[in-house]
């Protein structure tokens, strides 16, 4: 059988773009490399979020505060609105609804090469019409377009147990000693228990794991994180901005292979999700009229919706770059370039 569309990966990005295929009646597959959803992550999701979700979505707690911490340790509070999830429960509602909408998804499957009908993958060949790259920030589907790496921030993550996060606060942490080129996240997810995690690029001379175990074992906040490590884990997120292009022919590359994380923040799934409605809305489009120069407005689309803020973004990655291995001058500068102070926005 042709497909209409085969997307490539199974998270936010890819399930949402082959929802919004399937439900208009086209031959979905997905090929998703895992035999189950596992991606890494910390799991904050903004309430801003363009779909409607199912009440399975592993919503762990609500979020109003975000409290962001100088070097010193004085703080700003921001109010904000979201919650956080158990990434891979949320990402298993988004294939369901998928899957729901008339997708066919295989697990264990990793895309192998693009062929001149489709793609060949992990136990098989199929062919289609168009093909989404929605596989992550190694995107295989990217490089066999031929296109660079991205640069990452790389990340390493505990949920701790018996520990005292602030009820309904992001927790955010800067300091050039234990997270050099990023910074630490507190995410409560229950009442008695946090995600905790750093993000650090090339500028660290440790490895993520080191820092973090260091910030948990030493930072002035150890006394509250004194509890059960559980659920370590690793991962990469883009922080070189988004991709110059985004549409080679019939394939789109959509969600963090496309570049589509914030380059500071490092926030991506809200991106991912609003930018795979706009790909299978234009998907549509291109074969309703069995046009596929039609997907180059895809790119227009998402230029229109992310290029401006990831561009201001991308710009304070610079800055912090710059900043990142100086406490002095991170107590300095953050404000300008951390989104909650409004030293970010002028
Ligand atoms: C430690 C960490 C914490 C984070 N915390 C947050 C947060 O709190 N909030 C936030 O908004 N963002 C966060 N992010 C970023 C967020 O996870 C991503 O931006 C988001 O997942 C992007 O969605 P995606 O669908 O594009 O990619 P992914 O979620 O990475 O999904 C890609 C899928 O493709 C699959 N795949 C990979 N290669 C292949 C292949 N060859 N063939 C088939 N399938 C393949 C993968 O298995 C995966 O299922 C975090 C990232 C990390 C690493």
């Amino acid at each position: 059988m042709k497909y209409d569309l085969i997307v490539v990966g199974a998270g936010p990005a890819g399930s949402i773009t082959a929802k919004t295929v399937a439900q208009a009646g086209y031959n979905v597959l997905v090929l998703e490399r895992d035999a189950f959803c596992r991606s890494p992550c910390a799991g904050y999701v903004s309430s801003t979020i363009n779909i409607e979700l199912p009440e399975t979505s592993g919503v762990q707690s609500k979020i109003t505060n975000m409290r962001t911490y100088f070097p010193d340790l004085s703080f700003h509070d921001q109010t904000i609105n979201g919650f956080v999830a158990d990434r891979p429960v949320f990402d298993k509602a988004l294939v369901t609804l998928a899957e729901t909408a008339g997708a066919q998804v295989r697990w264990s499957s990793p895309l192998l090469d693009l062929t001149p009908d489709g793609v060949s993958f992990r136990g098989g060949e199929a062919s289609a019409t168009i093909i989404a790259g929605a596989d992550g920030v190694f995107s295989k589907t990217a490089s066999l377009l031929g296109l660079d790496k991205q640069r990452v921030a790389v990340c390493a993550q505990y949920h701790l147990k018996s520990v005292e996060p602030m009820a309904g606060t992001s927790e955010i942490f800067f300091n050039a000693d234990y997270a050099p080129g990023g910074y630490v996240w507190i995410y409560p997810t229950g009442e008695d228990s946090a995600r905790v995690g750093l993000g650090i690029t090339e500028a660290g001379s440790r490895s993520p794991h080191q820092y973090l175990d260091a910030f948990i074992a030493e930072s002035p906040l150890a006394e509250r994180l004194a509890g059960k490590k559980t659920e370590y884990m690793t991962g990469a997120l883009p922080i070189g901005g988004l991709r110059d292009q985004l549409c080679f022919d019939n394939v789109l590359l959509v969600g963090d292979s496309a570049g589509m994380a914030d380059p500071v923040t490092g926030a991506g799934i809200n991106s991912a999700i609003l930018a795979a409605e706009a790909a299978g809305n234009t998907i549509i489009a291109a074969l309703e009229k069995n046009d596929l120069t039609l997907l180059a407005q895809y790119e227009t689309k998402v230029k229109r919706l992310l290029a401006r803020p990831l561009g201001r973004s991308l710009g304070k990655r610079g800055k912090l770059d710059e900043c990142c291995t100086s406490n002095e001058l991170l107590q300095q500068n953050l404000p300008e370039m951390w989104v909650t102070f409004k030293e970010y926005w002028q």
